[in-house]
């Protein structure tokens, strides 16, 4: 039998606010535990919930961002459970009428074509408290500081067909909410985390299988490795003439699996009803207006312009604009390198992924700046040192040495173009070797390799390779 996957993903993005959903307390990550929970967030009899302002205007940025429809009018619901850390006894979320439906966005392929992924809703809500289970012996401490945080809850349709694109699309919606400055994305601190609802069915069959949800994954290697896993455990249930049960997984990134949690909860059990202590959302046309006006360029318009005004690959532009930070450094070094945008797109996706990479470093913690590697660029560019060269001069700055040009100066890097000198060593180079000569002139023309190699290494790669090229060819032509 052969089995097509199904996969939604439902993104909790924490809105990037100074002060709560509902409440005027902190959102800084790392206080000591419940000093950032007031009255509201505890749950205290008699308070009141006061809407933040700026997260209706973030959620309202993400629809328009994702040709979403953003609603005239929500409504805040409460979602009732009990659960030591949350005292209220109920979450208060967006049921029926959330403030962004019906949306998607375009997810690239291995294969390099590209593929449409529904957004079904996207609400508002507040996060729980957390519980700490191991720093008290025998006992579970409550921490109310991240209680009241604001969530913008991103739920996709069920149009995801593999892991690798569950991970596109994570990662498309991570660089979009950061383009818009509406959530850090810190994975580690859990300001974006995903649910990943997955299920199979036979291929054609058009009726979905039963899923299972696996909650809670912040990083996008444990989402691909969870997904992958749960693909495998219920090809092995079915196949073994067993039913999946509809639960609730949690993955243990440790062991690399998933394990049940509880079984999955209905609507239902929940008694959504709207909140009464709130009121309706309504926003009219001028608010989304000036919504609209304030988006910055997104990252799918970048890409467009990059291969326009740069002439680069569909490939190369969707690397350089897949994070805010990248795009700005890549446009930074060709203002910086006279408008060299090929040879910094080189660079930037090259040599400069390559040690930050390597190094595990963001690209604002670059000891090479943008200014700095435009300078080197501009040097390759008007012939003062080769490629090769500039990748040595490149790591000299890499480890302080200075700006490119004091170090080719230092080192005396400067390409020869002088074909005179060039001519000289040439004819050392052949002089020195008459046996290779012969075999050349006998038609061993691969040769001409050899000879260039000898070259470099008697200038110590200085001199202009084309050059070199050039002059040993007419020189064996005699
Ligand atoms: P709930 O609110 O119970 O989590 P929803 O119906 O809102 O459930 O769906 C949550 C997510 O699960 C959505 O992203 C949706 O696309 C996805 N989903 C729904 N049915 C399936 C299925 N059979 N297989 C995989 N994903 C599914
Ligand atoms: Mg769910």
């Amino acid at each position: 039998m052969e089995w097509e996957v199904v996969i939604g993903l439902e993104i909790h993005a924490q809105l990037a606010t100074r002060s709560k959903i509902f409440s005027g307390a902190s959102t800084a990550y790392g206080a000591p535990p419940n000093t950032q929970a007031c009255a509201v967030d505890l749950g205290l009899p008699g308070v009141l919930p006061v809407l933040n302002g700026e997260v209706v205007r973030m959620a309202a940025k993400f629809g328009l961002a994702t040709h979403s429809t953003v609603a005239r009018r929500s409504v805040f619901a409460r979602k009732n459970y009990f659960y030591p850390d949350l005292p209220k006894g109920y979450q208060i979320s967006q049921y029926e009428l959330p403030i962004v439906h019906d949306g998607y966005l375009d997810i690239d392929l291995d294969d390099g074509s590209s593929k449409r992924i529904g957004i079904t809703r996207a609400h508002l809500e507040e996060d729980a408290g957390k519980s700490l289970h191991e720093d008290f012996h025998g006992q579970t401490g409550i921490d109310l500081n991240r209680a009241g945080t604001p969530l913008l809850e991103i739920v996709s349709e069920p149009d995801i067909r593999s892991a690798r694109e569950a991970v596109a699309y994570m990662k498309k919606i991570h660089a979009l909410v950061r383009y818009l400055e509406i959530c850090d994305g810190n994975m580690q601190e859990g300001s974006f985390r995903c649910d990943a609802n997955v299920s199979l069915r036979p291929r054609g069959q058009e009726a979905f299988g039963t899923r299972t949800e696996i909650k809670n994954i912040n990083s996008f290697r444990f989402v691909e490795r969870a997904i992958n896993y749960e693909i495998e455990r219920q090809m092995d249930v079915l196949e073994g003439g067993g039913q999946v049960v509809q639960e609730t997984r949690l993955y243990d990134a440790d062991r690399d699996e998933t394990r049940s949690m509880r079984t999955k909860e209905e609507a239902n059990d929940y008694r959504y009803f709207p909140d009464p202590d709130l009121l309706p959302v309504e926003l009219d046309q001028a608010f989304l207006d000036e919504v609209a006006a304030s988006l910055p360029e997104l990252p799918d318009a970048r890409r467009a312009r990059f291969v326009e005004q740069y002439g680069l690959s569909h490939h190369d532009a969707g690397v350089l604009t897949a994070s805010r930070e990248v795009a700005a450094y890549f446009e930074a070094t060709v203002e910086a390198a006279g408008g060299e945008g090929k040879l910094s797109a080189n660079w930037v996706t090259g040599e400069l992924s390559g040690v930050l990479n390597k190094e595990g470093m963001d690209i604002g913690d670059s000891p090479v700046t943008p200014q700095m590697l435009g300078g080197l660029l501009l040097r390759i560019a008007d012939g003062t040192i080769s490629g090769k060269i500039a990748k040595q001069v490149f790591e000299a700055m890499w480890k302080g040495e200075g700006e490119a040009d004091s170090i080719i100066e230092q080192r005396g890097l400067k390409q020869i173009t002088d074909s005179g000198a060039i001519e000289k060593i040439v004819r050392e180079v052949l002089e020195a070797n008459p046996k290779q000569v012969e075999q050349y002139k006998g038609g061993q023309e691969k040769l001409l390799g050899f000879f260039v190699g000898q070259v470099m290494k008697a200038t110590q790669g200085k001199a202009n390779p084309g050059e070199v090229n050039r002059i040993i060819k007419r020189l064996l032509a005699d």
